[in-house]
């Protein structure tokens, strides 16, 4: 026993120094899905004119979140793959039209203040909304690709352009009916149809 635990404390103190926002182990594994997920990611997004962009980084995080949840077989909370308490993840149900009218000017924005907005942790844009914000509508935006595209769809957000992930989920109403728009005059436009975004996942 005494063998067994001198073994066990070794790497588990190495690993720890490495990281920030890990407490123990299992916090180390539970994560390993989503940062896995970003190398993939990164490598294979064909999004190189948007890479800069706010629109990348939600997608990113959203879609490494998605991930997680869908590799750990919905086993943990999306709160909790998304890093939110289950009180914040729920205050974001209840304001998704607040949240994505903050969010939508700021899609196509490349700059760094921007983009920590969204994705900082310790940057809370309302109160009782939780940090890093972005993750949820990227998550968001995922969640409404696949039910748009179906079921093993996540699989083409890897390769998939950003601006074409976001068109193929937000709609503009023209005339009372749904109409995919172009990415140019979707980033500009200020008439998305706002259904998507306000029913919970
Ligand atoms: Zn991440």
């Amino acid at each position: 026993m005494d063998n067994m635990g001198g073994i066990g404390n070794v790497p588990y103190t190495m690993i720890l120094d490495l990281t920030n926002n890990t407490t123990d182990l299992g916090g180390i594994i539970f994560i390993l899905s989503h940062e896995i997920n970003h190398q993939i990611y990164d490598s294979t997004s064909s999004a190189e004119l948007f890479k800069q962009t706010v629109l990348y980084r939600i997608i990113n995080e959203g879609f490494a979140t998605f991930i997680s949840y869908l590799y750990w077989g919905h086993k943990y909370s999306i709160a909790k793959n998304l890093g939110y308490s289950e009180k914040e993840y729920k205050w974001c149900l209840d304001n998704q039209k607040l949240i994505w009218g903050i969010v939508r000017p700021l899609l196509s924005s490349t700059k760094n203040d921007d983009i920590n907005k969204l994705v900082a942790r310790n940057i809370k844009l309302f109160e009782n909304a939780p940090g890093a914000i972005g993750y949820y509508v990227g998550f968001k935006i995922c969640v409404e690709y696949v039910k748009r595209n179906g079921k093993s769809s996540w699989k083409n957000i890897y390769k998939e352009p950003v601006d074409m992930v976001l068109f193929k989920v937000a709609y503009l109403k023209i005339s009372g009916r749904n109409i995919n728009y172009f990415t140019v005059l979707l980033f500009k436009s200020n008439k998305y149809d706002l259904d998507s975004f306000t029913k919970p996942c």
